[in-house]
Parts: structure tokens; C-alpha cells; sequence
């Protein structure tokens, strides 16, 4: 839609955009193509939309996909939509909270989505722990929370949420949004980032929560080293100092190596030695 016609969608539905939902429209149709594009859609793909909200990018998903299921939680925005797309066959719109909503059925699937911010984080979390997780996702963020989602070691932005995703999903950014691509235009910029679900895991289901423990306590205090956080922090695992500095050693890590300084491949190698000497567990 233009900036016109979603101007004038607003005022017909007398709707003043909520901050608290992220109600910040699309109104530029290139960048809606690009993320369209992004993610690679095949005629017989099932798409989850989150927050469609006056449909610019459902338009464009009704057309490169088999279905298109989207999941808006405004129910004025709802009505609006089955006005817009009300004969379209392709379009199950469900009026729900994304937060709530079951993705496991709609499996395999792919997400697309402008996500709304106050909560887009946990949404993606969601998606990448679910047991029906996306093949890929194409998602609008905060341009800071796409910085996090792409980091590399040794950088301000790499952190939990950046292994925790890259544990599953190669992770991309695509795009730079600027403000005035939307109505009204947010506080700050947007990035389009595509996360591709890795063809082979590259964790044993027994060692994902291990893994995500370990790293939680590495990054709680972000500027202190290992031994100084794992030990006292990663409780069930039972890290003691000892059996750190030998996995530290074995790995060619230095004793005094920090959180932020170790990739993804040596947080998997990190666990591995770690879980490998833990006690076992009482029976
Ligand atoms: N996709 C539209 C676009 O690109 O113009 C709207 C994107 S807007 C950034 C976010 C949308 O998410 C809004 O329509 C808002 O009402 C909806 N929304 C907010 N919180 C939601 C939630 N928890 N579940 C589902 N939709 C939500």
C-alpha cells in the first residue's frame, strides 16, 4: 500500500498505530519485494505471517506461496484484512496472540514477517526452540537485535541470543531499513534478516541444555572470565574450576579466556569436555 492509502486505511478504521503492539506499516513496496525475495519461496510453501497488520506484505506472500497463515493480534486489523483478502482461498487468518499460538500443526512452514518489536525477541525464540522449526525465516527487527542475531566473537554484539540462534540457524542480514519506509516511522532503524535452518544439527539433543546453561553463565557478566562466572553460575552442569582449566587447556584456550572470546564452534567444543567429566547424575 502507499503512504496515501494507509493514511486513509488508518483514519476509515479510526485507528491510532499502537506503540505497545509495534504498529509501524510498511509502505514501501520495494523493500517488500526484497524481503519477499529473501526468502525464497516455492509455489507449494505454507508461510507463517506474524502481525500482517494492513496486509503489505501478505499481499505479495499470497502470491509466491501455496498458503499463507497469518496471525495478527488486533482485531481491528483482522477485520480489516478479511475485507482486503476475504476471497482468497490461499489466506487462513487467525485473530491471536503469536505468543500463544501452536505452531507444531502448521509444520513445515517458513516465517516472514515484520515483527512487532516489543516483543520480537521472544517470538524468534520461540520459533528457534520450537520442535516444528522453521526451514527458514525472513524477519524485520530492530536494526540492534539483527546486529546481535549476526555477531561475531570478540564484538559488543555477540552474546547469548547470538548462539543461542546460530546454534540452529545460519544467520544473515539482508537489508537496512530506514524510518521513513514505514507509517509512523519508529525511533530507529530496521535491518531484514534471514536465518536458514542448518541442514544437520550441530548439537545431540542431551547437550542443548547444557550448552545454553554454560553459555547463560558466560555471559551473565559478559567482562569476567570463564573461571570466574562458570563455576559459581553453571550449577547443573557442575563446572569446577579444575575440570575448567583442563577442558580450557585441552581446547588451546587460554586459562584467563572470557565469554565473547570463544566462536560458536568452541562453546559446542567447550560443553562437549565439560559434560564429558561431569559427575553423573543421582539416581
Ligand atoms: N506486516 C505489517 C507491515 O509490514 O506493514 C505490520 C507490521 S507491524 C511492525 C507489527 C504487527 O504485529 C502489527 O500489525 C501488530 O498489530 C501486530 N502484533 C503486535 N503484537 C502481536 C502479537 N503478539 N501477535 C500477533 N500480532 C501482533
Amino acid at each position: 500500500m502507499t503512504p496515501n492509502e494507509t493514511r486513509a486505511a488508518l483514519e476509515r478504521l479510526t485507528l491510532q498505530p499502537s506503540r505497545a503492539m509495534g504498529q509501524n506499516f510498511l509502505v514501501d513496496r520495494n523493500i517488500a519485494y526484497l524481503i519477499v525475495a529473501a526468502a525464497g519461496l516455492h509455489a507449494d510453501d505454507t508461510v507463517l505471517e506474524i502481525g500482517p497488520g494492513l496486509g503489505a506484505l501478505t499481499e505479495l506472500l499470497l502470491e509466491h506461496a501455496a498458503r499463507v497463515i497469518a496471525v495478527e493480534k488486533d482485531g481491528r486489523l483482522c477485520e480489516f484484512l478479511r475485507e482486503r483478502f476475504g476471497r482468497r482461498q490461499k489466506l487462513q487468518l487467525v485473530h491471536a496472540d503469536a505468543l500463544e499460538f501452536d505452531f507444531v500443526p502448521v509444520a513445515p512452514f517458513k516465517v516472514v514477517a515484520n515483527l512487532p518489536y516489543a516483543v520480537a525477541t521472544p517470538l524468534m525464540q520461540r520459533l528457534v526452540d520450537s520442535p516444528a522449526r522453521p526451514q527458514r525465516m525472513v524477519l524485520t527487527v530492530q536494526r540492534e537485535v539483527a546486529d546481535r542475531l549476526t555477531a561475531r566473537p570478540r564484538t559488543k554484539d555477540y552474546g547469548a541470543l547470538t548462539l543461542f540462534t546460530q546454534l540452529y540457524y545460519e544467520a544473515r542480514r539482508e537489508h537496512i531499513i530506514t524510518p521513513r519506509c514505514f507509517i509512523p516511522p519508529p525511533a530507529v532503524e530496521s535491518a531484514v534478516v534471514s536465518l536458514r535452518l542448518a541442514p544437520h544439527p550441530l548439537l545431540e539433543p542431551a547437550l542443548e541444555a547444557p550448552f545454553k546453561e554454560l553459555v547463560r553463565a558466560g555471559f551473565g557478566q559478559r567482562r569476567k572470565m570463564l573461571r570466574g562466572v562458570l563455576p559459581k553460575l553453571a550449577t547443573r552442569v557442575q563446572v569446577t574450576a579444575d575440570k575448567l582449566e583442563a577442558a580450557l587447556k585441552r581446547l588451546d584456550l587460554p586459562p584467563t579466556a572470557r565469554g565473547e572470546e570463544l566462536s560458536l564452534a568452541q562453546w559446542l567444543l567447550l560443553t562437549r569436555e565439560l559434560v564429558a567429566t561431569a559427575p553423573a547424575e543421582p539416581k
